[in-house]
């Protein structure tokens, strides 16, 4: 990839979080990073020279010559720096009143504010990093569970990209043969062998997307998260599975009905999968009114969940409320909970049967114990394989495109399966196919951010935090 030095001005943000830490850090990217470096830093030892990518201790001095901060300062010489351009940090304590004074003094000094997301997008036109490198740092800072930090990483690593570079060679070949037959047109049509360019094709272009469109839905997935809704009648013991599936106390767990009045939500990981999960309050028909509210509420809830978990109490009869409030659900996909089976003596398919037997054939229900956590294990493989079309598990390696990329990915598909119909029905036209060619080109460039268009960028750049 080309670096270019094009001189876009010199930015600068607080990188570190806001609040109080160890350490803040603000950084500075462009060409006057080291000389505004150089106005405001007193070095401790005098003889510093600034080497590149070394720590300097000394104060941070205001044109008065107060001290705003004791800090460590390190320059990085472009290219060797996140942005390819000259790059300096400055450690400073963490406090959030430090570091403003001390990047408005660098901005009086002759750097503007960074926009969010302007060092990453430095990067990427100065030609660091790719599009789809770029997007992988919005999700390594976004993931909320191990695996999607992987994935990301993987990302960022380059496994998207690099598994779109023999597709984007394959296309510049067959566009480039078919310009041949574009400039020659008086040559024999034959110098073009539509049976090849068929088969290519099919095995070098839409194959391949196709294999990247498969791992579309784990993106996304691991990228959002699902959110999971416990419902059922009040004391059914949604807050105790809920505990149990997040290991720790954080729900209300009481004997008296109607107190979980409002949502508890955590994150979980059910086998790598950000899992946001809602503990609604029980739904009865005869409620209080402060109930009522959270019924209400609850039922929203319901509504926009992906996955709902539908409890009833084992240990006694279905009520009819339970029937009607099924129906209200019946819409969504559903798991059968029967709960509490600790303390009956049936075995799993009697305890549905007697329990479950007016959902539909195609829900799949379990049993469990949210008290002694028998079957919690059961219930998180079901969760998985909901979410996840019945996997039971997700290909270990390979990429996860996003939204994004899944759509120029399928815009490829559209063009390719166009030039092969079109060579199948024999209505042939070389600058036709040239067309279809490029676009698929420009469709891939798109994804790697080589076609990309100014609004585009603005829309995925606008998505990362101050100072990244
Ligand atoms: P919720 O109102 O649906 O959230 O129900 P809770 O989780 O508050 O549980 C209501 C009561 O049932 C509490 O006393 C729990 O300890 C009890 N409970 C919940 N799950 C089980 C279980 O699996 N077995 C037994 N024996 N008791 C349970």
């Amino acid at each position: 990839m080309a670096i270019s030095y094009e001189d876009r001005g010199t930015i600068a943000a607080i990188s570190t979080p806001p609040g109080s830490g160890g350490i803040g850090i603000i950084r500075i990217s462009g060409s006057e990073a080291l000389p505004i470096l150089k106005s405001i830093f007193v070095p401790h030892n005098k003889n510093c020279q600034f080497n590149s990518h070394q720590m300097y201790y000394g104060q941070i001095v205001d044109s008065r010559g107060k001290c705003l901060d004791e800090v460590l300062s390190v320059y990085m010489q472009a290219p060797k720096s996140y942005t390819c351009e000259d790059v300096v940090e400055v450690h400073c304590h963490g406090s959030f009143i430090v570091l403003q004074n001390v990047l408005q003094l660098i901005v009086d000094s002759g750097a503007k504010f960074a926009e969010p997301g302007e060092f990453t997008k430095r990067a990427f036109l100065n030609g660091r990093i790719d599009l789809t490198r770029a997007e992988a740092v919005i999700d390594i800072l976004s993931a909320k569970t191990r695996k999607g930090v992987n994935l990301a990483q993987e990302q960022l690593a380059g496994s998207l990209y690099n598994s779109l570079s023999p597709v984007r060679h394959s296309l510049a070949e067959l566009k480039a043969l078919l310009e041949v037959a574009i400039d020659f047109p008086d040559e024999d049509l034959d110098i073009v062998d539509y049976k090849t360019v068929k088969e290519r094709l099919r095995s070098e272009i839409i194959e391949p997307v196709k294999q990247l469109l498969v791992n579309g839905d784990r993106g996304r997935i691991y990228r959002e998260g699902v959110s999971l809704v416990i419902a059922g009648l009040p004391n059914v013991g949604k807050s105790s599975l809920l505990n149990a599936l997040v290991q720790e106390e954080r729900a209300l767990v009481t004997a008296v009905e109607g107190t979980t009045r409002d949502f508890i939500e955590e994150y979980i990981d059910i086998m790598g999968l950000p899992v946001r999960i809602v503990d609604t309050a029980g739904i009865r028909d005869e409620a209080g009114e402060v109930e009522a509210l959270g019924i209400e509420r609850a039922r929203e809830r319901i509504n926009s969940a992906d996955l709902v978990l539908f409890m009833v109490d084992g240990s006694r009869e279905v009520l009819a409320q339970e029937y009607r409030l099924y129906e209200d659900l019946a819409h969504k996909p559903i798991l059968g909970l029967v709960n509490k089976a600790d303390l009956v003596s049936m075995d799993e398919e009697a305890l549905i049967k007697s329990h479950l037997s007016f959902v539909a054939k195609d829900v799949p229900c379990l049993t469990l114990s949210a008290k002694t956590e028998k079957g919690i294990d059961e219930l998180r493989l079901a969760i998985f394989q909901a979410v996840t079309g019945g996997r039971e598990q997700w290909e270990e390696d390979g990429c996860a495109p996003n939204l994004r990329h899944q759509e120029s990915l399928n815009r490829v598909l559209d063009a390719a399966e166009r030039i092969i119909v079109g060579i199948e029905q024999g209505y042939l036209s070389n600058d036709l196919l040239a067309v279809d060619i490029q676009e698929c080109l420009d469709q891939l460039g798109n994804i790697v951010g080589e076609t990309t268009t100014e609004d585009v960028l603005d829309i995925i750049f606008e998505q990362f935090c101050l100072g990244k």
